[in-house]
């Protein structure tokens, strides 16, 4: 897909991965409609991209909500006619062991709350939103491009029970689309991202943060350009469907 003028929404986009795979994006010429839950930082993000000459729009939304996921989408239509393209970035964490015990006494276990809050907003706010934008260019006759945002996590990961069950179904998803969305001219990839430095990785301790950089082969963290320049090859070319890129720096969990 050529980029010039297509409309792409970005879920999550007011900061991290995706602002920076609104930037890349829209310096190949796409217009963008960013989708974040958070107003004011959704019109810094847009500010700052509009005054760099990109063809920006914000909307607020929460991914994990069907009604604003469906309100987000036909204002995204009402005002720029049509969409062409999906990135299913939004995502949270919320770390912890399944069960945390020492000596044969259980210190913590993970919350329900805190696995649902993951599964919520890193797996329904991708079926949400990839079901919306499917749907409208079917509707509208138009081939279109859908990349979810997957993980290295997807692998299994300590600490990640949620995460990784999340990123994993977000993989399969991508994998279920691709096969049903081919013959209507929908494409859908997906990209795994390593460890990449934004917010979310800003959280982890510093040690812990040296040990995880010694075992990538590239020896750092990525950076949120890098993983903006894998979801502008998926849409850029037109035989990747199905599949989950990995851009982790050669690291394996
Ligand atoms: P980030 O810096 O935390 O940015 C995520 C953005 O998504 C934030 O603006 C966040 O807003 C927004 N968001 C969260 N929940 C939302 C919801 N329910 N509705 C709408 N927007 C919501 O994270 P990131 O590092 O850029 O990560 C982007 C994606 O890449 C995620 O799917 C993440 O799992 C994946 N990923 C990241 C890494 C990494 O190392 N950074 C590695 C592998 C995969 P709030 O701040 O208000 O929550």
């Amino acid at each position: 897909m050529l980029l010039d003028n297509r409309v792409i929404a970005i879920t999550g986009g007011a900061q991290g991965l995706g602002l920076a795979m609104a930037e890349r994006l829209g310096r190949r010429g796409a217009t963008l409609a960013l989708l974040d839950r958070d107003g004011e930082r959704l019109d810094e993000a847009i500010g700052g991209l509009a005054h760099a000459g990109i063809k920006v729009h914000g909307f607020v939304a929460d991914v994990a909500e069907e009604g604003s996921v469906r309100e987000a989408f036909s204002a995204i239509e009402s005002s720029l006619g049509h969409i062409d393209g999906l990135v299913n970035n939004a995502g949270i964490v919320r770390d912890g062991m399944l069960v945390k015990a020492r000596d044969g006494r259980v210190e913590s276990t993970m919350s329900l709350s805190q696995w649902q809050s993951v599964i919520d907003v890193n797996l329904t706010g991708v079926f949400l939103c990839g079901r919306e934008a499917a749907a409208r260019m079917i509707e509208a006759g138009r081939e279109g491009v859908i990349v979810n945002i997957s993980s290295i996590s997807r692998a299994g990961n300590k600490g990640q029970s949620n995460y990784s069950a999340a990123k994993a179904g977000v993989a399969a998803l991508t994998v279920t689309w691709a096969g049903e969305l081919a013959r209507h001219g929908i494409r859908v990839g997906g990209v795994a991202p390593g460890f990449i430095e934004t917010e979310m990785t800003a959280s982890i301790r510093e040690d812990m943060l040296e040990r995880i950089t010694s075992g990538v082969p590239l020896k750092r963290l990525g950076q949120p350009e890098d993983i903006a320049e894998s979801v502008a090859f998926i849409f850029e070319n037109d035989y990747f469907t199905g599949r989950i890129m990995e851009c982790d720096g050669g690291l394996r969990l």
